[in-house]
C-alpha cells in the first residue's frame, strides 16, 4: 500500500439523516459531483440513494456511470450537457439543467419529441454567482416558455448562493429575493430550491422545497462560521474519509542540511526525516510542507520541504520511536488526535473541499460500514 483512503459509508448516511432532520420539511438532495467529493461516486451514491430525494451530479458522464451501476434514483445534472449528448441524457432519464431560451432549448425539445417523452427540466436562475443561469431580471419569460413547452416536464427552478457561508453578508437575502421574484409566476407544483450545505445551516429561510447538500454529507464543514454556529446548536457531522500512508525511509539530516527540491527547508537541529511515498500526483498539495502536519504514533509531526510529484518529507524528530513502516495519517484519527480535510486545506492555503475533490480516483478506496454491504 502506497496510500489508502478509507471511507465510512455509515458516517455518510448518519450525516445525511442529520441534515435531513435539520432541513425538514424541505427535502434533501445529495450532491455527489467530483467523484462524490473524492469519496467515490458509485459506492457513496448507492449508500445515500435510499436516504435522499435525489442525487445531483455535475456531468452527464457521472449520471451515466450511476445508471450503468444499476442505480435508478432520480438524477439531476447540474452542469452543462453538450447538445450532441442530449440523446444520451434523455435515455439516462436525468433532469436536465436549462438556462437557455434559444437554440439549445429547441434542440432539447426536438430530442424529446423524437424520443416521444418529455425531458425533465430544472431551470437555473443566476442571482449573483455569474456562473450559469438565466439572468434573474429577465428569467420570467424563459420560465414561462419552458412551462408552456409540451416537450419539457418543468420540475423546478433553482439558484445558487455566492456568500452563504458567512453570516455578516446581506447578499444571501438579496439573492433569495431575486430568485423568488423571478420564479413567482411558476405553478405551485414546480419546486424551488436554492440552498447548499452552508445556506441550509446559516440561512433557514433559503431551505424552500429542497436543499442540495454536498460537503456536509461527507462530514466536512463548509466554513468555520458554519461549524461554530451549528456545533453550538448540537448538529453533529462525522468526517467519513481517512487518508493514510506509511513512512518508507528515514534519514538523519545534520544542522544546515536540506531536504528536497529547491532546498527550501533547512535543518536547524539534527533532524530525523521520514520519506512519504505520496506527493502532489497523489493529491497532497505541493506547498503542504510549509504548514501542514500529519499524525505518527498519535503525535503531530510537521511536513517539511517542498512536496515532490510522488514523495514528501516529515520531521519525525519529536516522535519517539518513529520508524520506517509506521502509519502516517494525513486526514483522520490516530489515538486521541485527529486531522480534518479542512486542517490540511487551511495549512495549504485552500479549503477542505479542494483537498478531497482532488484526491485521484486511482488511489484505492476501502469502504467500511453496513452501507458498504
Ligand atoms: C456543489 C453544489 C452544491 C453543493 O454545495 P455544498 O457546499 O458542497 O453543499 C449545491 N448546488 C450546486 C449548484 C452546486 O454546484
Amino acid at each position: 500500500m502506497i496510500a489508502e483512503l478509507t471511507i465510512d459509508l455509515d458516517a455518510i448516511v448518519r450525516n445525511a439523516r442529520a441534515l435531513a432532520a435539520l432541513v425538514a420539511p424541505a427535502r434533501l438532495a445529495a450532491v455527489v459531483k467530483a467523484d462524490a467529493y473524492g469519496h467515490g461516486l458509485v459506492p457513496v451514491a448507492r449508500a445515500l440513494a435510499p436516504h435522499v430525494d435525489r442525487l445531483c451530479v455535475y456531468a452527464l458522464e457521472e449520471a451515466v456511470a450511476l445508471r450503468d451501476a444499476a442505480l435508478d434514483a432520480p438524477l439531476h445534472v447540474l452542469g452543462p450537457v453538450p447538445a450532441s449528448d442530449l440523446d444520451v441524457a434523455h435515455a439516462a432519464n436525468v433532469a436536465l439543467t436549462l438556462w437557455d431560451d434559444g437554440t439549445y432549448a429547441r434542440q432539447a425539445a426536438s430530442v424529446a419529441r423524437r424520443r416521444r417523452k418529455p425531458f425533465a427540466v430544472q431551470a437555473k436562475i443566476d442571482t449573483g454567482v455569474a456562473r450559469l443561469g438565466l439572468p434573474y431580471a429577465r428569467a420570467g419569460a424563459a420560465l414561462a416558455a419552458y412551462a408552456a413547452t409540451p416537450e419539457f416536464d418543468l420540475r423546478g427552478a433553482f439558484t445558487h448562493f455566492a456568500a452563504a457561508e458567512e453570516l455578516d453578508s446581506s447578499f444571501t437575502d438579496e439573492q433569495l429575493a431575486r430568485f423568488l421574484s423571478a420564479a413567482r409566476e411558476l405553478g405551485g407544483d414546480i419546486e424551488r430550491h436554492a440552498a447548499a450545505t452552508a445556506a441550509a445551516m446559516l440561512w433557514p429561510q433559503t431551505r424552500l422545497d429542497l436543499v442540495r447538500a454536498g460537503i456536509g454529507l461527507y462530514g466536512i464543514w463548509p466554513s468555520s462560521e458554519t461549524e461554530l454556529t451549528m456545533r453550538g446548536r448540537g448538529l453533529r457531522l462525522e468526517p467519513a474519509l481517512s487518508w493514510r500512508t506509511r513512512i518508507v525511509a528515514e534519514h538523519t539530516v545534520d544542522t544546515g542540511g536540506s531536504v528536497g527540491y529547491g532546498r527550501s527547508w533547512r535543518a536547524e537541529r539534527p533532524t530525523l526525516v521520514g520519506t512519504l511515498p505520496i506527493g502532489y500526483a497523489e493529491g497532497l498539495p505541493r506547498n503542504a510542507g510549509e504548514a501542514a502536519s500529519v499524525l505518527v504514533r498519535g503525535r503531530r509531526a510537521p511536513l517539511i520541504g517542498r512536496v515532490c510529484m510522488d514523495m514528501a518529507f516529515v520531521d519525525l524528530t519529536d516522535v519517539a520511536d518513529a520508524a520506517a513502516g509506521d502509519t502516517v495519517t494525513l486526514i483522520g484519527r490516530d489515538g486521541s488526535d485527529a486531522l480534518s480535510a479542512d486542517d490540511l486545506g487551511a495549512a495549504c492555503g485552500t479549503i477542505g473541499y479542494e483537498i478531497v475533490a482532488r484526491l485521484p480516483a486511482a488511489v484505492p478506496r476501502r469502504y467500511e460500514g453496513a452501507a458498504a454491504g
